[in-house]
């Protein structure tokens, strides 16, 4: 591994002081960072307008980590996964989207997660740890050039539903959002990101604090705290008592929906009681229902529930007001569905 700093853990600010220390103008330090930001650059030589001898000082003292396309793998739904390799050799996964009116990049956090969903196939790998805000950043900017080259349009929308609880690797994240959203960086609006989560509560009320501008999502898939627990363990930690109250925080600061996130698998949440408990649930805050459609990582205990469960939710969800979108998973025969992402490739 190269023991120079990596340039992009550096502020437009720490830039600039690096050049007047080095008796060159404050000005060259926003120059370079508009390489490394808004022209995603990964390499000093392709700074065409700094001088030969400012991009060898450049490279006597810095580096840029870059992840690289490691293997990629093409749906015949149009879905593209990237196995992405990062500078130390760590493998996480991202995934180009598309549909008829836009294409979403789902992207990664950490490398593997530090939770431990029972039906999730990345849980099996275990944090090893969190992704930089430029490793981010980077995933976002390899998935905007696969849209532009195979679907002939830019990147239009974000997910943070890759490999990783993105609100554990909060700062990060962050990072990487204000860079994507940056007229400095990919200048893209914050409407169109979506930060999904677990559930951690006070990382939550955090960002509602913070007066992030991006979309929530909550992984619930079930509003029985036992039920809930079972599938996904921390919520021992995090009941969701303490979560409700965590999003009624959220939507009295921001004013923006919640997008709860739920799959209704077979002999574990689709009785009557789980639907009403969810539509119980949907009334503490304003929000929407994404019924997704799961797909087994394994013939074990996690298999999609039947039609008939499904419509069972959508009815009673319905007739209660609340929005309800059934989202079919994409990109299935390449193992890049909700869920899937474990390094197979
Ligand atoms: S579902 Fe998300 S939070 Fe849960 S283990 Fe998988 S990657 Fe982590």
């Amino acid at each position: 591994m190269n023991s120079k700093t990596d340039i992009r853990a550096l502020t437009k600010e720490q830039l600039r002081d690096f050049f007047v220390n080095n008796g060159d103008k404050a000005f060259r330090g926003n120059q370079i960072y508009e390489w490394l930001w808004s022209k995603s650059v990964h390499n000093f030589e392709d700074m065409t307008n700094i001088s030969k001898s400012t991009r060898q000082m450049l490279d006597d003292n810095f580096v840029i980590n870059n992840i690289e396309v490691d293997a990629m793998q093409r749906s015949n739904d149009g879905t593209i996964k990237n196995a992405i390799k990062l500078h130390d050799g760590k493998i996480v996964e991202s995934v180009l989207i598309p549909t008829e009116s836009r294409t979403t990049a789902c992207v990664s956090s950490q490398v593997g997660c530090s939770l431990d969903c029972k039906f999730c196939a990345t849980a099996r790998l275990k944090r090893m740890r969190n992704l930089n805000a430029d490793e981010i950043y980077d995933q976002v900017v390899a998935i905007d050039k696969q849209s532009q080259l195979y679907h002939n349009r830019k990147l239009t929308n974000i997910v943070f539903m890759g490999m990783g609880e993105p609100l554990m690797n909060y700062n990060n994240v962050i990072k990487a959002i204000d860079k994507i959203t940056s007229n400095e960086g990919l200048g893209m609006s914050a409407k169109r990101i979506t930060v999904s989560t677990s559930g951690v509560p006070k990382l939550i009320k955090k960002m509602a604090d913070d007066e992030v501008r991006f979309n929530l999502a909550v992984s619930l898939h079930s509003a029985i705290d036992e039920v809930r627990t079972k599938i996904m363990p921390f919520n021992h930690r995090f009941p969701l008592a303490d979560l409700r109250e965590a999003l009624e925080y959220w939507y009295s600061k921001t004013k923006r929906k919640i997008t709860y996130e739920y799959i209704v698998w077979q002999g574990i949440n689709d009785t009557k009681k789980d639907v009403e408990a969810l539509v119980k649930y949907c009334k503490y805050v304003p929000c929407k229902v994404n019924l997704i459609e799961y797909n087994p990582i394994d013939d074990g205990e996690f298999q999609q529930a039947s039609r008939n469960a499904l419509n069972n939710y959508i009815s009673n969800l319905e007739m209660n007001d609340i929005v309800v979108n059934v989202r079919h998973s994409r990109g299935k025969d390449i193992d890049a569905a909700c869920g899937q992402l474990a390094n197979k490739s």
